[in-house]
């Protein structure tokens, strides 16, 4: 991956060679999840249990996701396989945002250099 602070320094050809290269291998978008993994321990509401000592019940699994201001999706990953699906999910898309950032910063510097479009798929 070209280093995103350095790309003043390189040549134009090789900018268009990395972006096309980029749009020729995105990664899969199947399963694809813009969200968090969180995991919780909780106490629960019985006077003398064990979670009042500190051995909180968990861990729980939760997916959160931020869907606008100030507002959060969260559910529970009751299963071994919700859980497995949830963090591929998520690794998919930092995946694809990393993709895309790169992506943005060579069209950036192209953009710069008045060379965006030429060479590019
Ligand atoms: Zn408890």
């Amino acid at each position: 991956m070209v280093k995103t602070l350095d790309l003043w320094k390189v040549s134009t050809v090789v900018l268009q060679k990395r972006g096309a290269a980029l749009m020729k291998s995105l990664p899969p978008l199947s399963g694809l999840l813009r969200a968090s993994f969180v995991r919780q321990y909780l106490t629960c509401g019985k006077k003398n249990c064990r979670c009042r000592q500190g051995f909180k019940h968990g861990p729980f699994f939760y997916l959160v996701q931020s869907i606008g201001t100030g507002r959060v999706r969260k559910f529970l990953l009751k299963s071994a396989q919700q859980r497995r699906q949830a963090r591929a999910g998520i690794a998919a898309h930092l995946r694809w945002q990393r993709r895309l950032a790169e992506l943005s910063e060579i069209n950036t510097e192209l953009l710069r250099r008045g060379t965006i479009g030429k060479g590019h798929a």
